[in-house]
């Protein structure tokens, strides 16, 4: 094997949840024939109506005469111009804003715009200071976890807990106390709705802490990849939140184009150029097939159409089975609290007080046929030893409604003999 630079070597590690897939991924190999209740997955399930919005779009595409110019032909890095042109119409006209082209950048799915985000404005400076990137609370996205080449640059914040001890449901705020943003923040990141809690922090919180980066011109990137239009999936009412030093980051992965790899920043020009380059050097473009059938669906308003109607009453519906299973079925005197399903596609648990840890209990469950995801791996940049990392679990709600419920029967039925042990 040639040897590896440091940033590769630093790559080929699997950070986060993906070491944990390596094992769901054994597990469910070598127990093939034998009935799982998988409760792992964080892709999206292919939902009938989404799909047949996409052939839709395709079959417009294949008929028209935009076809070769589309796929046949490289393009600009900062994305088609018509798909440009039907966001910034979708987003004035939705919102209330004065978009103009140059106010969006597509990528190559949202992710890499964390990645460039995370080096652009993260990391060392020229002159050695070391900026860093600010995870205001912790737990959030793992797939932060790996994006800079520069590890030590990701701080994570402790939350403060709403606790509702009576109804077993909590929420996680963030800690205005702790949370520090100063000259030596590079740029911020969170995802509301967030991946892994469904927790969607308040219009007031967003604005705190955008207020908080504005004196450093820190900008703030919003994991949008949950939020409306599209995909929709907050069960909350949420108004998306723009403002001068905020990036606005969408994805169409949850709204049924995952494999297209299609994100979108959108804010101040003066902070997308960077990224635009970033991604001229790393990959040129993103898919422009992608973007073109998105063009459609976004211009006739089926894809917001669609979010609404089928895919957050999907999810929602998934949510309200967990939740009343676990309320028909945890033990009353145990310490189980859920957090509030405000959106995204997973539930979380936290199981205060847990006498084994999360990767243990992650163990046990397998052992009765029901994978989920231990919680440690969502506190990237987080780390200070606090007991509360080993003790939640996440649930994904693109199960049938009868592994989730079976799930969470067999799931109570452990935490009944791990706690009485
Ligand atoms: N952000 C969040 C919160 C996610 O959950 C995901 C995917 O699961 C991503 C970003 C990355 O999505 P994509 O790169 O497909 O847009």
């Amino acid at each position: 094997k040639p040897a590896l630079t440091k940033i590769g070597a630093q790559m080929s590690n699997l950070t986060g949840v993906r070491a944990i897939m390596k094992d769901i991924n054994e597990t469910l190999r070598a127990n093939q024939g034998q009935v799982l209740y998988n409760l792992s997955a964080g892709n999206p399930l292919i939902l009938p109506e989404v799909e047949q919005l996409w052939r839709d779009c395709t079959a417009d595409l294949l008929a028209s005469a935009e076809y070769g110019e589309v796929v046949c032909r490289y393009g600009s890095s900062q994305g088609y111009a018509p798909f440009i042109a039907a966001i910034v119409k979708d987003f004035n006209q939705r919102y209330g804003l004065q978009l103009t082209e140059r106010n969006i950048l597509v990528t190559a799915g949202s992710q890499t715009i964390y990645f460039y985000a995370a080096n652009a404005y993260g990391g060392y400076t020229e002159d050695c200071k070391l900026k860093k990137i600010v995870l205001p609370l912790s737990p959030d996205y793992t797939g932060y976890g790996g994006v800079s080449i520069c590890p030590e640059s990701l701080i994570a914040y402790k939350p403060t807990l709403d606790v509702d001890d009576v109804n077993h449901r909590f929420k996680y705020r963030p800690d205005f106390t702790q949370l520090s943003i100063t000259q030596e923040t590079g740029c911020v990141i969170f995802s509301r709705p967030c991946n892994p809690t469904g927790n969607v922090l308040t219009n007031e919180e967003v604005e705190k802490i955008a207020a908080l980066a504005t004196p450093y011109d820190v900008p703030v990137f919003i994991d949008s990849a949950y939020a409306p239009p599209f995909p929709a999936l907050n069960f909350t009412e949420m108004k998306p939140v723009f403002g001068e030093n905020i990036i606005h980051c969408i994805s169409l992965s949850k709204a049924g184009l995952p494999g297209e790899r299609i994100g979108l920043a959108i804010g101040e020009e003066k902070l997308l150029q960077v990224l635009e380059c970033f991604q001229t050097n790393a990959g040129i473009h993103s898919s422009r097939y992608g973007q073109a059938i998105a063009t459609r669906a976004i211009e006739s308003g089926a894809l917001a159409n669609i979010a609404e109607t089928v895919i957050r009453p999907f999810y929602q519906h998934k949510f309200d089975v967990l939740e009343s299973t676990l309320d028909a079925v945890m033990p009353k005197d145990l310490p189980w609290f859920l957090h509030r399903g405000e959106g995204a596609i997973f539930a979380w648990l936290w199981l205060q007080e847990l006498p084994i840890s999360d990767w243990e209990f992650y163990q046990q469950l397998k052992k009765v046929g029901v994978i989920v995801v231990p919680g440690s791996s969502f506190f990237p940049g987080l780390e200070e030893n606090w007991e509360h990392k080993h003790q939640c679990l996440r649930i994904s709600l693109t199960g049938t409604d009868e592994e989730i419920s079976i799930g969470m029967q067999r799931l109570a039925k452990i935490a009944q003999e791990v706690y009485h042990q």
